[in-house]
């Protein structure tokens, strides 16, 4: 039998934090293995810090969420949002899920053709489409989702000049009940302009009307304000029936769901708020269903989930660096995790524990990042437990956002694993070096030499 280790007895100072009426559980939760993989050899391969994919929850998040909606409708087409991450093994496996792509940029649109996904099941979302974007697009049979006027004349003018028609859709903003209302993408509903964005384009000779789209926000906890949106652009589609005898393809709801991570400064975790793939389903669906909209012509619900797709399934592992007192007598512990690598770290409260078991007592702890700045705070308080130098930290649900919003500052980018179905890793991104870093720099010939 081993010896079980010594606990310090410690008299805790009570921090007023977050607690429903039962209060906290006590125990403190570690993160020793990924799918099986131990978190220590992933480290050891790979090196500290580095990025974790499960295919398999990748996989399952994304069957949860396809059966919700699919069982309250029958026409459902997910379109993996690339900006949320777009590493393109994690793209191609929402691929082979049955995705289609939601890009919203050139370089975006670029990266899904790579992939392999045909023209005609990318959606072209955003505001900056350029000629030459669009051009392709329209070549391609793929679907604009038009953002603002502009965008609309151009397309008139470019068809005309191409000889060729373009699929299109326009993306709507309104009022969901939810603030800070998002208006500033697409055609406003209240005030008329998506209607006359709508007219424009019936009338428009080389503009195929196909959908209509919104985005309504990120991090959305209200599935009515879904429900309100789902009405919103089925009254715009009636409309349409009603004065032109004609029938839209598909009603795009975006996405936006959010994902169980605790945002800063709410009173609740994440996982008690976070509503279920069931709960939007079921708001959009019955609004759908409940539509004027012609029984036969029912449109394809469109969703580009995104964040709640992917959240779940991205960790990042790291080391501790070192534990230090502050002035104040307050522990903080250093590791190797800066908040460049962890973008959402501004917005979340990031669950961060031990890959091993440790004491149970804890302290009140702030963890920094290792760079030499003074923002880098993953978590500003936290009770944690003591932790040595070498030890091994996992920050879970970073899926969503933290490889795309990355920023290289002080080090190299790490690299991206991939778990695979079967348990097996594979390095899905190289970690930077000196020569990736190095490879765009130009010096001009006159600042070749010095002497010091
Ligand atoms: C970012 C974005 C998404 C994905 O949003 P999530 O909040 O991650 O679900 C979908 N559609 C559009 C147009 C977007 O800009």
């Amino acid at each position: 039998m081993s010896k079980i280790p010594f606990e310090r007895p410690v008299i805790n100072k009570v921090q007023a934090g977050v607690a429903d009426k039962f209060g906290m559980h006590a125990g403190f939760k570690t993160i020793p293995y990924i799918d099986g993989v131990p978190v220590k050899d992933i480290i050891r391969q790979n090196g500290s810090p580095c990025y974790v994919i499960s295919e398999k929850i990748i996989r399952d998040t994304y069957k949860k969420a396809m059966t919700a909606f699919q069982t309250r409708y029958p026409k459902v087409q997910f379109a993996w949002s690339y900006k949320t991450n777009y590493l393109n093994a994690v793209c191609k496996v929402f691929h082979q899920e049955g995705s289609w792509a939601e890009v919203v940029s050139g370089f975006e649109y670029a990266k899904a053709i790579a992939n392999g996904v045909p023209g005609n099941k990318i959606i072209f979302n955003g505001p900056d489409k350029s000629n030459e974007d669009l051009t392709l697009a329209i070549a391609n049979g793929s679907y604009i989702h038009i953002d603002h006027f502009d965008e609309l004349y151009t397309l008139i003018e470019l068809t005309a000049q191409l000889g060729q028609k373009a699929k299109v859709a326009i993306r709507v903003n309104m009022d969901t009940g939810i603030y800070p209302r998002w208006d500033r993408f697409g055609f406003n509903f209240e005030n008329g302009e998506a209607w006359s964005a709508l007219n424009k384009i019936m009338v428009a000779e080389n503009l195929d009307l196909m959908g209509l789209h919104t985005h309504i926000g990120t991090y959305i906890t209200t599935p009515n304000a879904y429900a309100v949106a789902t009405s919103k652009l089925s009254d715009l589609a009636v409309r349409i029936e009603r004065k032109y005898n004609y029938h839209l393809k598909y009603i795009d709801l975006g996405g936006g769901f959010a994902s169980k991570n605790t945002l800063k400064g709410a009173y609740l975790p994440g996982t008690d708020t976070c509503p279920t793939f069931d709960d939007y389903a079921e708001a959009i669906t019955t609004a759908l269903n409940d539509s004027d909209i012609q029984y036969e012509h029912m449109p394809t619900l469109f969703l580009e989930s995104g964040r709640a797709l992917i959240d779940d399934a991205g960790f990042l592992l790291g080391s501790v660096l070192a534990n230090k007192r502050l002035a104040d007598g307050r522990r903080s512990t250093i590791v190797d995790i800066g908040v460049n690598m962890l973008f959402t770290s501004f917005w979340y409260e990031h669950e961060i524990v031990p890959a091993q078991i440790t004491q149970n007592d804890t302290e009140d702890t702030t963890i920094y990042g290792p760079l030499c700045m003074n923002i880098d705070v993953i978590r500003a308080a936290i009770q944690f437990p003591v932790m040595n130098k070498g030890d091994h930290v996992v920050i879970n649900r970073i899926g969503a956002y933290n490889m795309t919003q990355w920023m290289q500052f002080i080090s190299y980018r790490p690299k991206v694993v991939l778990i695979d179905m079967e348990g097996k890793t594979h390095v899905i991104r190289e970690n930077e070096t000196h020569e990736t870093m190095n490879a765009l720099d130009v010096v001009p010939g006159h600042l070749a030499e010095f002497d010091l």
